[in-house]
């Protein structure tokens, strides 16, 4: 029996991991969930579950969903403080981080401190703090394993081969719902608009993301640290019908993929019953239905985002927290309609320039860069449009 808690339950990565879990409950005990503020359904996942935590962020939320449970035998907290006790609770053998944001840094750290498995759906955390994450598991004999699809399917080109021996990873991406658009096309699109992804059904802030294709960026950092490949040996492939999930190259010139239908509950199976696979219900993918597989080079003049993401992670150290920060507040007040599509962008970009890279940041420096990029951009980048917070 497998005991996991899952921080992020109401979310879409949460929502899904529960799914599996219902299906295989003599295997896996949920023992914690948490949440930021949806009392509502986090309620009803614990009448399901029942767990013997369950944390929500939001201070009134958790006051709510107190009440809501007060017939039950779970504990409710709230705050960070909820989220670590939940990081650090003996009962939990793996913790789901599937909350976005760099809220998971904290936690995930806890937990892999305090000898937990990480089935890590939050890329978030490995940009801004992989160079501490890594070792650290490494310290504690801990599994950090993917969720994230692409990386699930590095994660699996790897199985059984010898890590000296790759040669190149083919992080592969859909190219978004503007793929083929040119920047001027793109200047005045909404975020309704930006949430239409073609294959992916995901939570809003990483739909917006895979427009930006910010998501393929994060995505590069978080592989850098997850495989220990240094960034000249990523590269990113434009593959629209997301059937291919990434590949790996070898010295001898062979390139192992991994395919699958466009769905997270492979990933997020894989990562619970890993090595093990079992069945799933999903229907099967149909090469003949399919018929063609492409491939394109990534745009990154009109996708600039991407280009930055490059740029930060070449230049390392606290450089790609500002870039993660960044797009984290310039996706916020695109969603709630108070910039541009192009302006993430910029914001990104502007406060890459403005910061100064600290060499390997220990947690402190961490935070301290994300509330930096977030004062700067409501001083200098977004005084006027920001003046009614
Ligand atoms: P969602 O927006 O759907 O869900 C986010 C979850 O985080 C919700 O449960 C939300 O709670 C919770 N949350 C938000 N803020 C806090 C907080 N301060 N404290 C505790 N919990 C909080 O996101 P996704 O599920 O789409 O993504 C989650 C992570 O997984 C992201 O890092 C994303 O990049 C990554 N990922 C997602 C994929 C996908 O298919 N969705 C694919 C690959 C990676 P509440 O509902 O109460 O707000
Ligand atoms: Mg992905």
């Amino acid at each position: 029996m497998k005991r996991i808690g899952i921080l992020g339950a109401t979310g879409s990565i949460g929502i899904q991991t529960l799914e599996i879990v219902r299906d295989h409950r003599e295997d896996i005990q949920v023992t914690a969930l948490a949440a930021g503020s949806n009392a509502a359904l986090l309620e009803r996942q614990i009448r399901e579950f029942r767990p013997r935590l369950a944390a929500l962020y939001d201070e009134k939320a958790a006051k709510d969903l107190k009440e809501r449970v007060s017939d039950l035998n779970v504990r409710v907290s709230c705050k960070m403080d909820g989220l670590l006790e939940i990081a650090s609770m003996e009962e939990t053998d793996a913790l789901v981080t599937a909350v976005v944001g760099m809220i998971g840094v904290v936690p995930t750290l806890t937990a892999i401190q305090n000898g937990k498995d990480i089935l890590l759906a939050n890329k978030e955390t490995l940009v801004t703090a992989g160079h501490l994450l890594m070792p650290l598991a490494k310290e504690k004999g801990v599994s950090v394993l993917p969720v994230d699809s692409e990386h699930s399917a590095i994660f699996q080109c790897l199985n059984g081969e010898k890590r000296g021996q790759v040669k190149k990873i083919l992080l592969t991406a859909s190219g978004g719902p503007f793929r083929g658009k040119k920047r001027e096309e793109l200047a005045g699109v909404r975020a309704e608009d930006a949430l239409k992804h073609p294959n992916w059904s995901m939570g809003r802030k990483i739909t917006i993301d895979s427009a930006t294709l910010v998501n393929k960026g994060l995505e590069m950092m978080e592989a850098r640290w997850l495989f220990d490949v240094e960034p000249e040996r990523i590269q990113i492939v434009v593959q629209p019908q997301s059937v291919i999930h990434s590949m790996v190259e070898y010295v001898d010139g062979s390139v192992i993929a991994q395919l699958g239908l466009p769905d997270m509950k492979l990933p997020i199976q894989y990562a619970l019953f890993y090595p093990d696979r079992l069945p799933m219900k999903l229907p099967e993918l149909d090469f003949y239905e399919l018929s063609q597989i492409t491939f394109e080079k990534p745009d990154m003049e009109t996708f600039y985002g991407l280009k930055l993401a490059f740029d930060a992670m070449r230049a390392g150290g606290s450089m790609p927290t500002v870039y993660n920060a960044a797009n984290e507040r310039a996706v916020a007040l695109f969603l709630a309609h108070k910039i541009s599509f192009l302006q993430i962008a910029e914001i990104i970009e502007r406060c890459m320039q403005a910061h100064k890279t600290v060499e390997n940041p220990n947690v402190e420096t961490i935070l301290e860069t994300e509330s930096w990029t977030y004062d700067t951009i409501r001083r200098e980048i977004m005084p006027a449009s920001l003046s009614g917070e």
